[in-house]
């Protein structure tokens, strides 16, 4: 984030994470108790933090049509978006899957000089009405983390895309829809956590259950099967780190800064930078490296 306005990124910071934990409506159902760190994080690459190279994923979430339109830190105008890859493509970045940097870590396949991959969170219908036409235009990669209850709902929360857009914005080559979990995205920022309470076996068959159904769903609805899961409310622990590996979650990633650097469990170490509203693209790049 930028080094410029440390007081209002850290109110924006704030206010996004209620605005985004805010897409589904239901009240918490318990309270959590904090992310597991006893336990050894698990081990997924001989190459060290230092010696991987720096490759960015940017993060988007909401889009609104012109800068004019009052919303949330977190909804960015299209246009600015538009110009994120202007800009990108003029400085030399080249937009990459999420997939080919896997394979590149994995299988060694070769990827083009700096590059860099694109999520948006959440699934907001602005993704198709507003930024699907922008993709198209610049043949862009888009990972689409959507929460599984929330498909094609419109009431009571901000819009989100339809099954049948998904799979046209998947149809179209440019665009994979990934998990965001089922139904863990919480207003009480609980995520992934561990209910009060709650045995091992019986949090390891909750996180099991809501993966693969939004897993089963996507596949169903629109032919991909994910393998990227993009940690709702930021919160992330070893046992649910293991439940992603064993769903066949082969990337896992979270919101920038939450992730303790002293852990592993994002094995490509992207960096990975948030644009709110305000963000300047130059300035994102420039403080991130
Ligand atoms: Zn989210």
């Amino acid at each position: 984030m930028s080094n410029h306005h440390p007081i209002l990124n850290t109110i924006c910071l704030l206010l996004s994470i209620l605005l985004i934990t805010a897409c589904t409506q239901q009240p918490p159902a318990m309270t959590t108790k904090q992310a597991s760190t006893q336990a050894s994080p698990p081990s997924h690459s001989s190459l060290t933090t230092k010696e991987k190279p720096q490759i960015f994923e940017f993060t988007y979430h909401h889009f609104k049509e012109n800068e004019n339109v009052k919303a949330s830190a977190v909804t960015r105008d299209i246009h600015k978006f538009e110009a994120d890859l202007q800009y990108l493509k003029a400085q030399g970045y080249n937009n990459v899957t999420h997939k080919q940097i896997i394979d590149h870590f994995d299988k060694g396949a070769p990827l083009p000089e700096k590059p860099y991959a694109i999520r948006f969170d959440d699934g907001y219908l602005s993704n198709y009405t507003l930024a699907f036409p922008i993709i198209k235009k610049y043949n862009a990669k888009v990972a689409i983390c959507i929460i599984g209850v929330s498909v094609g709902v419109h009431e009571n929360i901000t819009p989100h895309f339809s099954w049948q857009q998904a799979r046209e914005m998947v149809d179209s080559g440019l665009i994979s829809i990934q998990n965001h979990s089922y139904d863990l995205h919480k207003i009480d920022g609980s995520g992934v956590g561990q209910f009060e309470g709650e045995s091992l076996e019986d949090y390891k068959t909750r996180l099991r259950t809501d993966f693969t159904k939004l897993n089963d769903l996507i596949y169903q609805n629109v032919g991909n099967k994910p393998y990227l899961f993009a940690y709702p409310n930021g919160v992330v622990n070893d046992t649910a780190e293991q439940i992603a590996r064993e769903c066949g979650f082969t990337f896992t990633t979270a919101r920038p800064n939450i992730l303790s650097t002293e852990r592993d469990y994002d094995k490509y170490n992207l960096t990975r930078l948030d644009f709110f509203s305000y963000t300047k693209v130059d300035e994102l790049i420039k403080t991130a490296q």
